[in-house]
C-alpha cells in the first residue's frame, strides 16, 4: 500500500479518521485510492487539501461506532454505505459483547482486501449490480455463541458469497485454529484473500484460459469433497513444497489456485508498501513479472532478517519454486488482461 500524508505534512494511515497533528478529519477516497483531509459534517465530507480542493463527498453510513469506516462515496451515490461495507450481507448479533469489535476488525481487513483489488483494477461489484457479485457473511457458531443453530461455521465461498466465522477476529480463537490446523500464518486478511481467489476463478477462468488453467493447476473437475477428505485424512505428500505454496494447496486444483491467488495479493501489496517506504525500486506500474519476482526475493529476505533480529518467526517462510512461479505468472497474466 502507498503512504499517505495529511495536508499539514503529518504521515497518516489507511484507517485514520482524523489527523493526530492538526485535528482535521481524514477519509479515504476509493476511486483515487488516497486519503483526503477535510471536514466531516452530517453525512458529507468536504475536502480541504491542496489536491482535492473543495470536492464534496458522501460519507459511509458506517462511519460511526463501532466500525468508524472512513471510506467515501461520490456526493450523488444512491447507496448509504461505501463500496466495501455494502457487500456485507450478514453480521453477528451486535448485542453480544465481543461482536462489535469482531465486526470492526473484519471490516478493516476487508477494506484492505478491497484496496488491493481496486488497485489491480478488478471488478468488486456486489449483489445489487450482479447476482453473482461479491458478498460476505460473518457468522457465529456454537463454539462462541450457544444461542445460534450452527455447530460449526466453515469459512468458504459459494457463487460470490464468502462466509467467515466472526470469531476468527479474536486473537485467542485464531491462535487455537493456527495450532489445530497447522497454519501458523492464518490471518483475517489471508482468509479474505484466499476466499476471494475462488470468486475470481469463477469470474476470470473460462473458455481458453480454462484449458491453460488445467495445464498449470490440474483438472478442477476432480471430485472436490473426496479430494478434501483424502487431504484431511492423509495430509500433504512429503515433497509438496516443490510444486505447492502450502500443504493445503495440494488438496485440490481449486484450493491450489486460491492459495496461490492469496500469495499473489500478499506479494503485490507488500511490494507496494516496500516501494512506498524506499525499500524497493520496483515500480508497481511497470508490471514486469520477472522483476516483480526478483524484487520480492530481495524484500522478503530483508523482512525475514528483520524479524529474526526481533526474535520473531520469519515474515515470509515460503519458497517460490519454478513450478509455483509458473502458477503466479498465470494469475499475473489473467489480472493483466482482465483488470489493471
Ligand atoms: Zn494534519
Ligand atoms: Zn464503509
Ligand atoms: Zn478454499
Amino acid at each position: 500500500m502507498k503512504r499517505f500524508h495529511c495536508d499539514c505534512g503529518q504521515e497518516v494511515y489507511f484507517h485514520n479518521t482524523h489527523c493526530e497533528h492538526c485535528g482535521r478529519d481524514l477519509a479515504f477516497d476509493p476511486v483515487r485510492l488516497t486519503l483526503v483531509c477535510g471536514h466531516r459534517e452530517q453525512g458529507r465530507f468536504l475536502s480541504q487539501d491542496a489536491q482535492h480542493r473543495n470536492l464534496i463527498y458522501k460519507t459511509c453510513a458506517n462511519h460511526t461506532e463501532p466500525l468508524q469506516c472512513n471510506w467515501l462515496m461520490a456526493a450523488d451515490d444512491p447507496h448509504s454505505q461505501c463500496i466495501s461495507c455494502r457487500t456485507t450481507q450478514t453480521i453477528p448479533d451486535l448485542s453480544r459483547p465481543k461482536n462489535p469489535l469482531r465486526w470492526k476488525k473484519l471490516e478493516q481487513a476487508k477494506r484492505r482486501l478491497f484496496y488491493t483489488l481496486l488497485n489491480l483494477g478488478l471488478d468488486v461489484r456486489g449483489r445489487e449490480q450482479d447476482e453473482k457479485g461479491l458478498s460476505f457473511q460473518f457468522l457465529e457458531d456454537q463454539r462462541t455463541n450457544p444461542h445460534v443453530n450452527v455447530e460449526h461455521v466453515l469459512t468458504g465461498h459459494y457463487n460470490g458469497l464468502i462466509t467467515l466465522n466472526a470469531a476468527e477476529a479474536d486473537e485467542g480463537f485464531l491462535h487455537t485454529m493456527k495450532e489445530a490446523m497447522n497454519e501458523p500464518y492464518r490471518t483475517l486478511l489471508g482468509h479474505f484473500r484466499h476466499e476471494v481467489g475462488h470468486y475470481y476463478w469463477m469470474k476470470l477462468v473460462k473458455d481458453d484460459t480454462l484449458v491453460q488453467f488445467r495445464r498449470v493447476f490440474g483438472d478442477e473437475r476432480f471430485d472436490y469433497q473426496r479430494a478434501l477428505s483424502i487431504y484431511y485424512q492423509y495430509g500433504a505428500a512429503r515433497d509438496w513444497n516443490v510444486s505447492f505454496i502450502s500443504g493445503y494447496a495440494t488438496s485440490h486444483p481449486l484450493e491450489d489456485w486460491a492459495e496461490t491467488w492469496a500469495h499473489y495479493m500478499h506479494i503485490t501489496d507488500t511490494l507496494d508498501t516496500a516501494h512506498a517506504y524506499g525499500l524497493s525500486d520496483y515500480e508497481p506500474s511497470k508490471n514486469d513479472f520477472d522483476t516483480w519476482v526478483a524484487e520480492w526475493n530481495q524484500v522478503s529476505q530483508v523482512m525475514n532478517a528483520l524479524n529474526r533480529s526481533m526474535g520473531l518467526a520469519d515474515a515470509y517462510p515460503f519458497v517460490l519454486t519454478p513450478i509455483i512461479l509458473s502458477k503466479l505468472r498465470f494469475i499475473d497474466q489473467l489480472v493483466d488482461s482482465q483488470g489493471r
